[in-house]
């Protein structure tokens, strides 16, 4: 076995097919001569990878025609500054729903360019749960509202899309939920993913956004902070990272082979019910999120005590369990199971539990 379980929160685990064909590519793609990484971003090989990705997003997704896809750098924290630089015009203010570290990030970082207003935070319960909808209030007259869709540190989700006021854009951060699940493209006014948890390499964003909010960001913006530059030029206005893009649409092609996001949500929910029903019966692990905000792609748990939490991750490390350790700024564990993290390891990791609740009891 050369190949561990790797429940890492991102970079996280990519489909072994993906990677034996990135392989191969690697060295000569298509009959080529050569490999991926050495072909011209204007050559006729590298126009059809893109081409055919963002095909494929649109298939997977039913994306509507009023919408572009783009692919951008800078990880999504990039588009934490990108979103208000181009949609928070002067004089309005941006309204954001904040359930984790993330989406506060955003939020913090949209400060610098205009108004914002937390319409919801969910900092009383430690971000533990996704407030009811009852708990949202908006400003008066919002330009956006931006939610983050799954959160990957304390491992909650929202279920579905909160209610917006009318004509107003939903903005989403989905980099740890990104088709791992059907997504109704045309409730939100923007979409953006962080490839590195379901989608592919680190370093690329995957954003839709839809036609009229393109054109919304000053044209006196630096060039590759404007949504209209990657729109017009098709996301080939400089060099992009080629070959994150290759696998990127690899991995949307093994999403497709696989039976699409009807059948990939259906994986999913069937992996996170193993763990989270293993959790609730155990009277040594404990879950952390609350059971109606729980997330599929980030299971967050505890054991009795901080030393025991340390052996258990020192002992799975050992045993090819990586990954497991709970992210620094609040401790425990995580196990992230992303779309490619096979039933297999799921199952492997709730054996291991098993054995070290019996051992440590
Ligand atoms: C990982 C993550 C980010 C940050 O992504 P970078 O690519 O490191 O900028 C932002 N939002 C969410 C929800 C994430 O999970």
């Amino acid at each position: 076995m050369d190949r561990i379980h790797n429940f890492n929160a991102g970079p996280g685990v990519l489909p072994e097919s993906v990677l034996r064909k990135a392989q191969q590519d690697i060295w000569n793609v298509g009959g080529s001569g050569m490999g991926i990484m050495e072909h011209s971003h204007r050559g006729k090989l590298f126009e059809k990878v893109i081409a055919e990705a963002e095909t494929t997003a649109r298939e997977l997704a039913g994306i509507p025609d009023n919408y572009r896809v783009l692919f951008i750098q800078g990880g999504a924290t990039q588009q934490f500054a990108m979103v208000p630089m181009n949609l928070l015009a002067a004089g309005r203010t941006a309204d954001y729903l904040l359930t984790g570290v993330w989406s506060e990030k955003a939020f913090k970082e949209a400060k610098k360019f205009g108004a914002v207003h937390a319409a919801l935070s969910g900092a009383a319960s430690n971000f533990s749960e996704i407030p009811p909808a009852s708990a949202v209030a908006y400003s008066a007259d919002p330009v956006y509202v931006h939610l983050t869709t799954n959160n990957t540190i304390f491992g909650t989700q929202w279920r579905t899309e909160p209610a917006v006021p009318a004509g107003v854009p939903l903005v989403a951060d989905t980099s740890s939920d990104m088709f791992s699940r059907p997504i109704d493209v045309s409730r939100y006014g923007l979409i953006y993913a962080g490839a590195q948890k379901n989608l592919g390499p680190s370093g690329i964003v995957l954003v839709i956004i839809r036609d009229d909010l393109v054109e919304r960001g000053a044209e006196t913006l630096p060039t590759m902070m404007q949504y209209r530059t990657y729109a017009k030029e098709k996301s080939l206005h400089n060099t992009p990272p080629t070959m994150a893009i290759y696998v990127v649409g690899q991995v949307l092609n093994w999403i497709k082979e696989t039976g699409g996001l009807a059948a990939m949500a259906e994986r999913n929910q069937e992996k996170a019910k193993l763990l989270y029903d293993f959790l609730d019966q155990s009277a040594f692990f404990r879950g952390t999120a609350a059971p109606g905000s729980r997330s599929l792609m980030n299971v967050c748990f505890r054991a009795p005590s901080e030393e025991l939490e340390n052996r258990f991750c020192a002992e799975a490390e050992k045993r090819g369990l990586a990954g497991l350790k709970g992210h620094r700024s609040v401790g425990g564990m995580r196990a992230s199971i992303y779309n490619a993290c096979p039933r297999a390891s799921v199952v492997a990791l709730i054996d291991f539990m098993k054995e070290f609740e019996t051992a440590n009891r």
